[in-house]
């Protein structure tokens, strides 16, 4: 591995996942664009470059084996190895999410992405991580999959709209993220869930209420915590999501 910190962020051509891409850039980090269409990765790589950011892009589309397999081959090419790998690409999955109504294969879909994307991209980037004296795994979840706030929230709309795809996958996504937390126990590898608060981006056509530049903040700080920092937790800028 190179002296210059590296990371690599899943969804990174543009809304929150960019925005976190730009971050850990300005703090010099060489950073791996993870991103699906060839067009907006170059465009993203492009800007970021513009902004000073040693940025370089990675075909990649957590969905796909292959994909994963072969962006880890380039992130090795390319760097050696691994300080931080931050899983932010997800999708909301239809705008209807009604659960007497559901649509079995959107449930599928999202989980496709939301969660087994996260431990296929996961998996490949360990043995990269693995090489980094401080390792950090970022998985961007949303206050949405908080079981307490989703009791909370029967008879209002405080945990967003009833959604039956994407407020599990969040859920199952924190659940799956803890049994990493338990077997990496004693590695050094910090593992930590981000909600970015309601962010205007496509994923909600643009209704978010803060900017892709503040939902980047709290994944950012945890994909730069020092030795010794939390793991296995679940944050926002105010503080910790109850589980
Ligand atoms: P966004 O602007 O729609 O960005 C989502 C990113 O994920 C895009 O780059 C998208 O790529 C990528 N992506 C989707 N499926 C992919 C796949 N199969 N392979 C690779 N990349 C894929 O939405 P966002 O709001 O920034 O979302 C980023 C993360 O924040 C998501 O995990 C989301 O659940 C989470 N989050 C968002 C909010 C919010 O209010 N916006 C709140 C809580 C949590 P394409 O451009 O190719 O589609």
């Amino acid at each position: 591995m190179t002296e210059t910190k590296s990371a690599l962020v899943t969804g990174a051509n543009k809304g929150i996942g960019y925005e976190i891409a730009a971050g850990l850039g300005a703090l010099g980090y060489t950073v791996g664009v993870g991103a699906r269409g060839e067009a907006r990765r170059e465009e993203a790589v492009t800007r970021l470059r513009d902004a000073g950011v040693d940025a370089f892009g990675v075909p990649l589309d957590v969905t796909d084996d292959g994909s994963v397999a072969a962006a880890a081959a380039l992130v090795e090419e390319r760097v050696g190895g691994l300080d931080a790998l931050v899983n932010n690409a997800g999708i909301s999955g239809s705008r209807e999410q009604l659960p007497t109504t559901s649509d079995l294969d959107v449930i599928r879909t999202v989980v496709e992405t939301n969660v087994l994307g996260v431990i296929r991209v996961t998996n490949a980037m360990l043995p990269l991580l693995r090489r980094s004296p401080s390792p950090r795994i970022v998985n961007v979840s949303s206050g949405v999959g908080s079981l307490t706030r989703q009791v909370g929230s029967v008879g209002n709309d405080s945990a967003g709209p009833v959604a039956v795809a994407y407020s599990p996958s969040k859920t199952f996504l924190n659940a799956v993220m803890l049994q990493y937390v338990r077997e990496l126990d004693g590695t050094g590898i910090l593992v930590n869930a981000a909600c970015p608060g309601y962010v205007a981006t496509d994923l909600n056509g643009f209704r978010g209420v803060r900017t892709p530049q503040q939902g980047a903040a709290t994944p950012i700080r945890l994909a730069t915590l020092p030795d010794g920092g939390p793991t296995g937790g679940f944050f926002e800028d105010a503080g910790v999501v109850p589980w």
